[in-house]
């Protein structure tokens, strides 16, 4: 399966992509679309790109069949941007918005959310390390919108959806999905927004797909400039300046090899290829997992190994199998494997194998 030149990919992100995508933007750098120009190279503005960008917005709007006052946006300044571009268009400086704080990218969000009006932390799994999703949360009364972090990349955990209980009142949901947009199968017309990084399941670094209901914009007082502005970016179709023409490209690529697979089978991929994992690490007695098993992301299996002395040993041991990336985030240790859409079965069959026997 893997040629020996070809590490296997565990990184967080940028992570891997389907072979299909790579060979096909590789190929679009010498010549895009038999113009005789790399794709590097072409204007924005060619009918060429333009309908990438066009068909690339249809994509995301079809594999998440959202309804008409939905808009789709390829944005610059990755996941983080949104933290404060969210706040910057949704809410006031005298009103509050609820968040889940769930781990290190979603209390940043709360964090960046401060700047621009009151925060509520609906929330919070922080004092004991994000090892968990809280079960219960509340809302501010009035509460503007509702912020969650589906996939916490950092520690492994994923929140079950659509939430439990639903908001009691209609709130807009905000929805920060970098690390597992595109994993699994969800009603996307519950969110009122949706951000995410293209880096991880949606393509390349330098673009952020964002899905947002028109109804919910021009309420708020402040200026805005004109880049953090959703409504003009959406007036403007994606083309108030110049996009990351080659990360869209990317992700066009990438939108199209999902749509290839469909969803409903990328989800029973994903949970088959998760169990695996998890399997691999709760039966052997030399390693753990590190958060709550029922709150346990399918996109980056977090682990440690008991006798820590052993954990640069297991690293060592895992890339004379070719496997790459699976050192911890600093903040956390231990290991992660992100085990993104584009990771094949046979990856993770490889890094299973190696948790069984390292022991020996
Ligand atoms: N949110 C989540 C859940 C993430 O995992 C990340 C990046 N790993 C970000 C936001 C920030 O994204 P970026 O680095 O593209 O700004």
């Amino acid at each position: 399966m893997f040629a020996p030149m070809k590490k296997i990919n565990f990184y967080a992100g940028p992570a891997i992509l389907p072979e299909e995508v790579l060979r096909k933007s590789g190929e679009a750098i010498k010549d895009f679309e038999g113009m005789g120009l790399s794709i590097l190279e072409v204007s924005h503005r060619s009918k060429e790109f333009m309908k990438i960008m066009d068909e690339a917005r249809s994509l995301v709007r079809e594999l998440m069949q959202l309804s008409p006052e939905r808009e789709v946006l390829f944005l610059h300044g990755g996941g983080l941007s949104q933290f404060h571009m969210v706040p910057m268009n949704l809410l006031n400086d005298n009103e509050t918005a609820s968040y889940f704080d769930t781990g290190t990218w979603a209390h940043g969000a709360v964090e960046e959310a401060k700047l621009f009006g009151k925060v509520h932390i609906a929330c919070s799994s922080k004092e004991s390390n994000y090892n968990h999703i809280p079960k219960r949360y509340t809302l501010a009364a009035n509460s503007k919108y509702l912020h969650i972090t589906s996939n916490n990349t950092i520690y492994g955990t994923q929140l079950n959806l659509p939430l439990a209980p639903s908001p009691s009142s209609p709130v807009p949901l905000v929805c920060d999905m970098s690390s597992d947009i595109f994993s699994r199968q969800l009603n996307f017309n519950d969110y009122d927004l949706i951000y995410a990084a293209g880096q991880k399941n949606a393509g390349a670094a330098g673009v952020t797909i964002v899905t947002v209901n028109k109804n919910i914009l021009g309420k708020v007082d402040r200026k805005i400039p004109r880049m953090l502005d959703y409504r003009l970016h959406i007036e403007k179709e994606g083309m108030l300046n110049t996009p990351s023409v080659f990360a869209v490209y990317v992700s066009y690529l990438t939108l199209q090899w999902i749509k290839q697979q469909g969803l409903k089978n990328i989800e029973a991929h994903n949970a088959r290829k998760a169990k695996k994992l998890y399997d691999a690490i709760d039966t052997s007695d030399l390693f753990e997992g590190t958060v709550a098993k029922e709150d346990r992301s399918a996109m980056n299996v977090c682990f440690t190994v008991k006798d820590i002395t052993l954990e640069e040993k297991f690293i060592a041991f895992t890339q004379t199998k070719g496997i790459v990336g699976i050192k911890g985030h600093r903040s956390v240790g231990g290991f992660r494997a992100s085990i993104y859409n584009a990771m094949p079965e046979e990856g993770v069959d490889v890094l299973a194998q190696a948790i069984n026997e390292f022991k020996a």
